[in-house]
This record gives C-alpha cells, structure tokens and sequence, in this order.
C-alpha cells in the first residue's frame, strides 16, 4: 500500500468517525436542550477532540524519545496513519544499518585477508587508525599500540616526507621493515578521502634478490666478456691492413664490431654499477668546463656536420659526480649528434630553472620521436629503430644509463619532442645539487 492512499483511507476513516459522533453528539443536544443543546454539545466534543489529540501527540513523543514505539500502531485514523509510517521508517532504517554493518564487515574482512600489509592513517595527525594482520606483523605494531603514528613506526625520513608529499604515482621502494630483519618493503599510498589515506606495504624482498641475481649475472658476464675483447681487439688493431688488401673491408668490419661490443660492455658495467645502490662521490661540477669538454666532443663527433651552440647561462657549480653526470650529459649530445641529419642545429645549455635549481638541456633539429615511444626510451635496449641505432653506433643504453645517474642526483628527465621536426632532452636538478 502506497504513502498516499495510506493516508487517504486514514484521512476517510477519521471523517466518518467524527461525522458520526458528531451527528449522534449534537442530535442528543438538540433534542434534550434545543439548538442551544447543539451549542453547548458542539463545544464539550470539540473541546474533548483538542484534549484527545494532545494526549495522543504526548504518548507518541514519550514513546519516540523512550524508543518505546509498540511494532504496530495502537490508534485508530490519521494517528494510526502516523504511528505506522514512523515505524515504518524505523523497521527501513534499521534494515539500512544491518546492511551497512554486513557491508563494513565484509570490506574489513577482506581487507583483513589481503596478502598485502594495509593501513589507514589520518593525513592529518599521521596516526594510524586502523590496520590489518599483515601491517601489524610487518611494522610490529602490538595490540597495546592504539595510537601509534606512521613516522613512529619507520625510521627512516624520507617515510614522512614521501606520506606529506601525497604523490599518487611515486611509490616509496625498497624500505627496510622496522619488524623484520632483511625484509624490504614497497609502500603505496591511496589518499581516499580527505581525512584518510589507504598505505599498502608490500613485500619485495623476493623481487630484489631476483633483481640483484640478474644485475649480478649482467656484469659478471659483462666483466667475463671485457679481458677476451680487449685480445682480440689488439690483435686486430695489429693487423696490418696494407699487408692484407683483399681483406680491408673484412678488418674494417671486424674492428668496427669489436669496438661496438667494446662499447656495449662497458655501458652494461657502467649500469650495473650505478644499479648496485653504492653511494656516488659529491664533488663539484664547474658547467664552464663540463660545457667546454661536452661541445669538443659534440664537434668532434659531427665532424662541422652540424651547427653546435652552447649557452651557459647558469654559469655556476653543480653537486655530484663528475664522471656520472658528464657520461649523462655525453650521451644527450651523442645521440643530439646521432640523430640530427647533416645541416641540422644542436644547442646544447645550462640555464637556472624556476624552483631554484638548474636545467642542462640538448635541443636539435633531428628526426624527432614519436610520442608514443618517448615514456619507453629510458628502458634497456629500447630503440626506435634499431637498425639505425646500430648503424650509428648506439647500445640502447645510453638513456637508461643517463636516467639512472639522474635518479642518483635526485634530478629528472624531461624530453620533448616533434617527428620530423627535433627534441630536446632536459635534465632538471633541484635547487639542493646547486653548489
Ligand atoms: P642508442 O644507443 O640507441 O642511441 P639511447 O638509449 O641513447 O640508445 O637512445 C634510445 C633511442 O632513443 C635511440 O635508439 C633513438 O631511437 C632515440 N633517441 C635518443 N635520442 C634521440 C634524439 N636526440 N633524437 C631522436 N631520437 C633519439
């Protein structure tokens, strides 16, 4: 039955109770006392309606402030209507909570099961509120422990700060578990609402023993593979090619080979080395000279095939390691040089950038990247085309090994680029590396 005939038949019934009272009350009146009877009747039922209908509002509010509303309604008419669309009300109300409370359980439930470690902390206060088996076991946090802050739980500083920054997409690697000995943890942060962030730890241990076992078969193969090169490498810079005419282009081949592998093997030691986690040395980088050494390479490798210019602007001192940031740097101009056709313009510049720090930028006219392979260039090998990579003497791993000497600076790779029309590499360092 619907709210609108509900209160319809309430509204039908009343009025003919009351028009039958009334015409029973009234007629007594008239014949007992005449129309004065009517008046004087007329007066005491409606008098006695008013009282009624106060008694009644009074028993219902006592009962709704005493939770003490029967399951049925006790009345008659529009009282009735009142008293069970109240209860109705209730009985809808209370099956919405049971099923909220089910619902919540269930979520608790399963995000009690999860394999990962959760927890919920206040973005505010930093105190975590609530958290599941495997978080607990993970940071030994102990039943006692009801308010406990996430800073409290790891040591380590950069927790705080990587919690405060909110950054959706930069998970925090590799922490060491504060519970656990040897444990690494992966943290993930999932801000949900405006008060609440959803941290998931996950366990990587295994994955950085399966990382650290290829990175060292890489350059223990790497390190195998140098002393045999460097022999035969020699040997055919020993061979006499004017002794040996019918065999130039076969020397030339070799040599040109021998000097690419050459060059593959050390990129890969070089990247194994970076990978290793081993601090680099913090020394100072004059650009003035680190410019100066990078455009005689660049103009030694374009053999005057290229306009180069270089702007330093910054003019100053950077804060890192030498060798790592020039090799950086050496592979941008290199590949600015690789793939800019003859006639085509480098600028190669060190500019301040608006948060303080200093931007190192190579800008060419050259072939242009497709954008849907520039979030891919930093990967290992990955080239865009790989025969021309070869043809102009590239290992793939010239960018990999740039982002990862980038990483180590706390600086970042920024590349822009047009088909057909040029790129240009930025490698942006914060205000911290400016000496
Ligand atoms: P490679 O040794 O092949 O140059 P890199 O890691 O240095 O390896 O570069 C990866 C790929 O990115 C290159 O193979 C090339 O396709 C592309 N690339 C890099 N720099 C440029 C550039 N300045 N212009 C166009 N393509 C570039």
């Amino acid at each position: 039955m619907g709210k609108a005939t509900l209160t319809a038949l309430a509204w039908h019934q009343s009025w003919i109770l009351w028009s039958l009272l009334y015409l029973a009350v009234l007629s007594v009146g008239y014949l007992q006392f005449g129309w004065l009877g009517v008046l004087w009747a007329w007066a005491l039922l409606a008098t006695l309606q008013i009282l009624r209908a106060y008694s009644k509002l009074a028993r219902l509010l006592n009962d709704l402030e005493s939770r003490t509303l029967k399951h049925e309604p006790s009345a008659q008419g529009v009282w009735a209507a009142l008293e069970t669309l109240i209860i109705r009300r209730n009985r809808e109300n209370r099956q919405r909570i049971s099923r909220l409370v089910q619902m919540l359980r269930g979520y608790r439930l399963a995000a009690g099961a999860m394999p990962e470690g959760a927890l919920v902390v206040n973005r505010r206060t930093l105190f975590v509120i609530w958290s599941n088996k495997v978080a607990k076991k993970m940071l030994g946090i102990s039943p006692a422990d009801d308010a406990v802050r996430l800073f409290e739980l790891f040591r380590q500083p950069q927790v705080k700060e990587w919690f405060s920054a909110s950054n959706l997409d930069q998970p925090l690697l590799n922490i060491e578990s504060p519970n656990e000995a040897a444990t690494n943890l992966d943290l993930y942060l999932l801000p949900y609402t405006a008060e609440f962030s959803l941290v998931v730890l996950r366990d990587s241990t295994k994955m950085r023993k399966l990382e650290q076992v290829r990175s060292d078969f890489v350059a223990n193969v790497s390190h195998e593979l140098r002393t045999p090169l460097t022999v035969i490498h020699g040997y055919l810079e020993l061979i006499e090619q004017q002794d040996n005419p019918e065999l130039q282009t076969i020397i030339m081949e070799m040599q040109k080979q021998s000097h690419r592998m050459n060059h593959l093997v050390e990129d890969l030691l070089n990247l194994s080395r970076l990978e290793s986690g081993k601090e680099l040395p913090e020394e100072t980088i004059q650009s003035s000279s680190l410019l100066n050494t990078l455009e005689q390479e660049a103009q030694a490798l374009s053999q005057n095939r290229h306009h180069i210019t270089v702007i330093n602007e910054f003019n100053g001192a950077l804060v890192g390691s030498p060798k790592d940031v020039h090799s950086a740097f050496s592979n941008l101009v290199s590949n600015a040089v690789r793939y800019t056709p003859t006639g085509g313009s480098i600028i190669i510049g060190m500019l301040h950038n608006d948060a303080g720090g200093v931007d190192f930028s190579v800008k060419d006219t050259g072939f242009g990247i497709p954008s849907d392979h520039i979030s891919r260039l930093t990967e290992r090998f990955y080239r865009i085309s790989t025969s021309r990579s070869r043809e102009l003497g590239g290992t793939g791993l010239g960018l990999s090994i740039c982002k990862h000497v980038l990483n180590l600076h706390q600086a970042e790779l920024i590349i822009q680029s047009e088909p057909g029309k040029g790129s240009t590499f930025t490698c942006r360092f914060p205000k911290k590396r400016v000496a």
